[in-house]
This record gives structure tokens, C-alpha cells and sequence, in this order.
């Protein structure tokens, strides 16, 4: 079984004065029972990888392109991730899917780039509002998962994050029966897929308005294994609670 897991997810936050926050937490978690990932700016990474060394916290990459190198202009490949000290990449969060037209087969691509190269791929799915009010977030959901998760992969290579659109940055939570629904039938696409040994193990992470006053009763859903946090991934004083309740 693998670890529950809590993942930061930095934006385009910080410069290199951010990276106190990184070391307070390090700091605080020279080891842990669960894992810790911070993924910050590309910019930041190897710096990150030297300030998080020797702690429970690892550093992560927010994107990577699809191709292993190339005219590419702006572009990070997943060997650079994984040379500048990442160990995981985020695919396909919805605000690469919106802002940069990140299709499902976009993410699937960047998913077998990252696996190529030996990262854990966090793979983002999540509907939109009208989606939800149409009924259609189980449909969408599939639909997704179907699209941008390659075959072949395995616990130790895939952590999908259910993160519902709507609830990214908005201080809006989906209630627990919606986050267990989505995320008992993410198992159940998984085990459909990759049979019961293998999806048992892939972690599901809720992501969306995650806060340390609400980290405790969204971890006691079934089928949730961790996190995926924005915001509060910010500062080592709300970073640290989230981890705790996940312990
Ligand atoms: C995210 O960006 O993945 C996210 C969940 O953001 P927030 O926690 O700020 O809602």
C-alpha cells in the first residue's frame, strides 16, 4: 500500500525569498509517515531540491512537455524536471487544460513523457460547475481519466487528483458523499482498467479549497489518500496542520 500523500501545488507563486517557507517546513519534517511534495515555479526547482535535501519533502514539477527535447521554445521536458531534483510532475490541472487548451490526449502524451523519464505523474481531472449542475460529473470524470491516463501504469508511476473546477481557489468544497462518489467510482474506473491489485494502490487526492480547518473530514472519506493544495501549500504554518491531519 502506498502512503498517503500531500502535495503542494505553488502556481505561479514565489521567488526565491518563498523558498523560507519551504525550509521552515523541511525543517519541521525531517521525516514523516506520510509524503510531502512541494511543487513550486520551474524557476525555483533546483533551488527547492537543495533547500528540501535531507527532509521528508520532496519538490515537483507544475507541467512538462510532451517531447524529450527540442524547438520548444519556453518549454520544460521531464528530463529537466528530473535533473533539477523533481521527483513527480502535476499533469493536466485545469488551469493548464483552460488557459493553455490541454486537451485529455495533450495529457496523456505529457504522462508517458514523465513515466519515460521516471517521474510520478499527479494526473488532474475535475468538472466544471455547469458540468455538475447538469449531472454530468461522473460522466466527465470517466471521460477523463479514459483520455489522459496512458496504459500501463502503476501505483508507484500514477496519483490521479480529483479536483473539482469549481472548488480550485473559491473557498467552495464539494460536500463528503460528493467528494466519496467521485472518488469511489475513480477506484472502480481504475480497478475496471488496471485490475484490483494495481488500482488499490493508485492514489486518489482531493484537491480544491483544501484549508487546515477542513483537511481532517475530507481525509476521513473513503478512497481519499492525500491532497492536492494551492493556496494553503503557500506557508510552512498552513502546509503543516494538512500533513498533520493526514497522519
Ligand atoms: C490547486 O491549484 O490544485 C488547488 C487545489 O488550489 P486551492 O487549494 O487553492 O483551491
Amino acid at each position: 500500500m502506498q502512503r498517503k500523500l500531500a502535495a503542494g501545488n505553488w502556481k505561479m507563486n514565489g521567488t526565491g525569498d518563498s523558498l523560507s517557507e519551504l525550509s521552515a517546513l523541511a525543517e519541521g519534517h525531517r521525516s514523516a509517515s506520510v509524503d510531502i511534495l512541494i511543487c513550486p515555479p520551474a524557476p525555483l526547482l533546483s533551488r527547492a531540491a537543495e533547500v528540501a535535501s535531507g527532509s521528508a519533502v520532496a519538490v515537483g514539477g507544475q507541467d512538462c512537455h510532451a517531447a524529450p527535447s527540442g524547438a520548444h521554445t519556453g518549454d520544460i521536458s521531464a528530463a529537466m524536471l528530473l535533473d533539477a531534483g523533481a521527483g513527480s510532475v502535476i499533469l493536466g490541472h485545469s488551469e493548464r487544460r483552460q488557459d493553455h487548451g490541454e486537451t485529455d490526449g495533450d495529457v496523456r502524451a505529457k504522462t508517458e513523457a514523465a513515466t519515460a523519464a521516471g517521474l510520478i505523474a499527479i494526473v488532474c481531472v475535475g468538472e466544471s460547475l455547469d458540468q455538475r449542475e447538469a449531472g454530468q460529473t461522473l460522466d466527465v470524470i470517466g471521460a477523463q481519466m479514459d483520455g489522459s491516463v496512458p496504459d500501463g501504469m502503476t501505483a508507484d508511476t500514477l496519483v490521479i487528483a480529483y479536483e473539482p473546477i469549481w472548488a480550485i481557489g473559491t473557498g467552495k468544497v464539494p460536500t463528503l458523499e460528493q467528494i466519496g462518489e467521485v472518488h469511489d467510482f475513480m477506484r472502480t474506473r481504475l480497478t475496471q482498467r488496471f485490475g484490483e491489485a494495481t488500482a488499490s494502490g493508485i492514489r486518489l487526492l482531493y484537491g480544491g479549497s483544501v484549508k487546515p480547518g477542513n483537511a481532517g473530514e475530507i481525509f476521513s472519506v473513503s478512497n481519499v489518500d492525500g491532497a492536492l493544495v494551492g493556496g494553503a501549500s503557500l506557508k510552512a504554518s498552513d502546509f503543516a496542520p494538512i500533513i498533520a491531519a493526514l497522519e
